[in-house]
């Protein structure tokens, strides 16, 4: 029986750790409560988003007027290469799960926050892997129709943070499969312990956030990129620059908005000082873009979620 609560705190399910109450709020298992949580909608006439790990989210102070659906299905098979994982999965918990098994080819994803699910919408990705690279299949339930529909690898247009779930949210994750290569297990968790000392000496820690902010834009100004190259000392890999370093050309390094605070660390981070608004980081983050593109001639997108503004 579907256990609909009302007035659930949207803050803590998230890691910006910002956001009023959602009026309706659900935990489903399962395609038979999902699709029993949106019968459920359609009947109170509310709107409807999903939720994972909450860690590329952020919520209105004033919270979501309609229906949470936070998605918890979980499980994970593995047979030979093969592996099939719920949505609801802890995506860390998948990458160790596949290592001790001896699999390879997510390890370096290893310290992504959030759901394999939410991670597969938004084809997440760090040091050169993203989870859409070894994804063969994705079973998804259509909130239009009711119907539940496998995409193959091929039709799921992963590209950088971006996937055709993304593009079509009425499209819900329920499952996916990969195809992992036979690896060594020790040398799997060497690398796994290594990949997260990597994020935490690049990353701030503890800090409340939804990790990078903006989306690495495309720059093709060939001044602004050598300048780039100079700075840094590094070469640019691709077509791309990073965000955090636009932002710190403008100056907005450690830049406060209320509670809301450009990470001196690393400044494609917006993190919450512990009384940051939603209001508060949509005002930095409006000023991060204006300032861009005013001085530098770039459009920066968002890469987080705003859900319900
Ligand atoms: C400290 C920190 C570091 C981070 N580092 C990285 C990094 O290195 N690389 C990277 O790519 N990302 C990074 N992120 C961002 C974030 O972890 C990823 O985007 C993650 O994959 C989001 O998954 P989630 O389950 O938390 O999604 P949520 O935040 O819960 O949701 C995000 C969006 O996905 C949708 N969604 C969630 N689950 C489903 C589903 N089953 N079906 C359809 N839609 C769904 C939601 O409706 C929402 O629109 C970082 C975040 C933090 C806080």
């Amino acid at each position: 029986m579907l256990n609909v609560r009302k007035k659930i705190s949207l803050a803590p399910l998230t890691t910006f750790h910002i956001g009023g109450k959602a009026d309706y709020f659900v935990e489903t298992s399962g395609v038979l409560e999902l699709a029993e949580a949106f019968e459920y909608a359609e009947a109170h006439h509310l709107p409807v988003r999903v939720l994972g790990g909450g860690s590329n989210v952020i919520f209105p102070d004033a919270g979501f007027r309609g229906l949470i659906i936070r998605i918890l299905d979980g499980g994970i098979r593995i047979s030979g290469e093969k592996v099939s994982c719920g949505a609801g999965m802890v995506l860390f918990d998948v990458v160790q799960k596949v290592a001790a098994a001896g699999l390879a080819g997510i390890e370096h994803l290893a310290g992504i926050p959030g759901s394999f699910g939410g991670a597969i919408r938004g084809n997440a990705g760090a040091f050169g892997t993203e989870i859409g690279d070894v994804i063969t299949a994705v079973k998804v339930f259509i909130q239009a129709t009711g119907m539940i529909k496998e995409y193959q690898q091929k039709d799921c247009a992963f590209a950088y943070r971006t996937s055709v779930f993304k593009d079509n949210p009425d499209m819900i994750i329920l499952s996916a499969e990969m195809r992992l290569a036979e690896g060594d297990r020790a040398g799997l968790e060497k690398t796994i312990a290594e990949t997260v000392a990597k994020r935490e000496s690049k990353h701030p820690q503890d800090v409340k956030c939804a990790g990078s902010f903006f989306i690495n834009p495309v720059v093709r100004d060939e001044k602004l990129r050598q300048e780039f190259e100079k700075d840094t000392g590094m070469k640019i890999r691709g077509e791309t620059l990073p965000a955090g370093w636009l932002i710190d050309h403008v100056g907005l390094r450690g830049k406060k908005i209320g509670g809301a605070m450009i990470s001196d660390k690393h400044p494609n981070y917006l993190v919450n000082t512990g009384t940051a608004t939603a209001e508060n980081v949509m005002m930095l983050s409006s000023l991060v873009k204006t300032r861009v593109r005013d001085e530098l001639g770039v459009k920066l997108r968002a890469e987080v979620q705003f859900v319900g503004f």
